[in-house]
């Protein structure tokens, strides 16, 4: 048997491995990531290949790439003990795997056992649905959630469709950065690549994969009633999930625009007949919900105005970076709507600062009225979420903001602010350099954080901004 090649671990960087049966496309997809620009490893065809690696970066994030293609016929018997063989060390030691599979051939058992075996790795998985061209394409990937490794991000590593938006997962699953950031200047690998065909990944690609959203709030508020009231009018497509909770299932909606998936309405249907405690309630099957989600509707009981739970809820949803849609249910039973309304958006605005402009429908999910604005809501929500701001635009604002304000003196220095970039979309986050730029006091990071939103148009999603001290 073959000796199993390993992961150098000479360096800090996080090291991400592509995995999947053999013909998936792992090695078009390695090539893709890593761009002509970068030195590759010899791949002579007909000839046993060695583990290829390079070093690329991913949304300003240097990380090492790893293909296992062609690992598997240098090893063992069986195509599963090939190709677990093949793959065993490099996912070892990876910081997230990309398991991939084959849309167009849809999921065989290989890649069922593949699955089942890398679920058991414990290792941080992205499934990714290759050979997902065209719009087709998408819709077919969804087969993949079968696999019980989250939603499937659909590409074409051949055609470049969906890159962008796998380099963004990929950067957002990385351990947290080592702070020596390198500003400007180092675009993603695939971008730079002169071939006219890669210039197709366009930044602004939205992703494919279904809009992730979660229905949360109080008990009574109106979740269960909301979310049978949505796929009484949609049409819907449930199946269990395994590998989440042991009970949950899959719930799809389409709009216009494409997929919605309802998350964790398994745990909505437990807490609808299970009475828990509000704590409970409130934090753990929460917070649950939240991690699985992209955009949360934040059910409230309008006759009831805002209670002090639903704002901690709220909190929630700012600290685990999701944005927030904010449902006043029982709008039927609601006397005065105006006032109401108001008294709800002042408490909101008030004591939700760092959320400023979420965005508020009002419905009966009862007898419907109303509930079909919600979905349009959601979609502009996540469109918020997902942006990004021309580094170009964010400087010349960033300027301006400076010369409005100087920056304030911190034991009697002024602090020099260079400029800024966004690190990352979902949530919008935004790195600030300059010299002890970590020492800038609160209320000027608000100042920054509240013009950012004005300025970019950023309502209602949290807003992080991260200080970057330099020499
Ligand atoms: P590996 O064995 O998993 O590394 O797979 P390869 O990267 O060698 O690709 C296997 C075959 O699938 C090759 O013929 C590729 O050209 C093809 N392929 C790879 N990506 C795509 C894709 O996105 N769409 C289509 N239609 N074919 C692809
Ligand atoms: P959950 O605990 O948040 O899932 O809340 P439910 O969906 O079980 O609803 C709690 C109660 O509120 C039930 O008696 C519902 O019939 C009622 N309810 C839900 N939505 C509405 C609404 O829009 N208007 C009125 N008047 N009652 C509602």
């Amino acid at each position: 048997m073959a000796k199993l090649p390993s992961v150098p671990t000479g360096d800090d960087l996080p090291v991400v491995v592509i995995a999947g049966r053999p013909n998936v496309g792992k090695s078009t997809l390695f090539n893709r990531l890593v761009g002509r620009r970068q030195a590759l490893v010899a791949d002579t065809p007909g000839v046993t290949r060695d583990r290829k690696e390079a070093e690329t970066v991913m949304r300003g994030r240097r990380v090492r790439l790893v293909d296992t293609a062609g690992l598997e016929e240098a090893a063992a018997d069986t195509l599963y003990g090939r190709m677990r063989a093949s793959s065993e060390s490099a996912v070892a030691q990876a910081d997230l795997v990309l398991f991939c599979i084959d849309t167009r051939a849809g999921i065989t058992p290989a890649d069922e056992h593949f699955a089942a075996w890398l679920r058991r790795q414990g290792r941080p998985v992205l499934l990714i649905a290759n050979k997902a061209e065209g719009r087709q394409g998408a819709a077919a990937a969804m087969e993949a959630f079968a696999l019980g490794l989250g939603t499937p991000l659909a590409i074409s590593a051949e055609h470049g469709e969906g890159l962008s938006d796998l380099m963004g997962e990929i950067a957002d699953r990385l351990p947290p950065q080592a702070p020596a950031l390198v500003a400007g200047g180092m675009a993603d690998a695939a971008f730079e690549d002169d071939d006219a065909e890669a210039g197709e990944a366009d930044e602004d690609d939205r992703p494919v994969g279904p809009l992730r959203l979660a229905i949360v709030g109080r008990p009574n508020a109106g979740k269960s009633t909301l979310l049978n009231r949505l796929l009484g009018e949609e049409r819907m497509i449930t199946g269990p999930e395994p590998g989440l909770t042991r009970d949950s299932v899959t719930v799809l909606l389409h709009d216009e625009h494409g997929p919605i998936q309802l998350v964790d309405t398994a745990g909505l249907r437990r807490r609808g007949r299970i009475e828990e405690s509000l704590e409970k309630m409130s934090v753990s099957a929460t917070i649950e919900a939240l991690k699985m989600a992209e955009v949360v509707v934040l059910t409230l009981d309008a006759t009831l105005g805002v209670h002090e739970q639903d704002l901690q809820i709220a909190r929630l949803i700012e600290r685990e970076g999701r944005c927030c849609v904010l449902a006043l249910n029982k709008w039927d039973a609601v006397e005065d709507r105006i006032a109401t309304r108001q008294a709800i958006s002042d408490r909101i605005e008030t004591s939700l600062a760092q959320m400023r402009g979420i965005p508020v429908v009002s419905f009966s999910a009862l007898t419907g009225a109303g509930v079909n604005k919600l979905l349009p809501v959601v979609r502009r929500a996540h469109a918020t979420w997902n942006k990004r701001v021309p580094t170009g635009a964010l400087n010349r604002w960033f300027e301006a903001m400076l010369e409005r304000h100087s920056p304030p003196l911190v034991s009697g220095r002024r602090l020099k602010l260079r400029y800024m970039t966004q690190a990352k979309a979902r949530p919008p986050t935004f790195i600030l350099f300059g010299t002890r730029a970590e020492q800038l006091p609160e209320d000027y990071q608000r100042y920054l954080v509240n013009g950012l939103r004005e300025t970019f148009d950023l309502p209602g999603t949290p807003i992080r901004l991260l200080l970057r001290g330099t020499k």
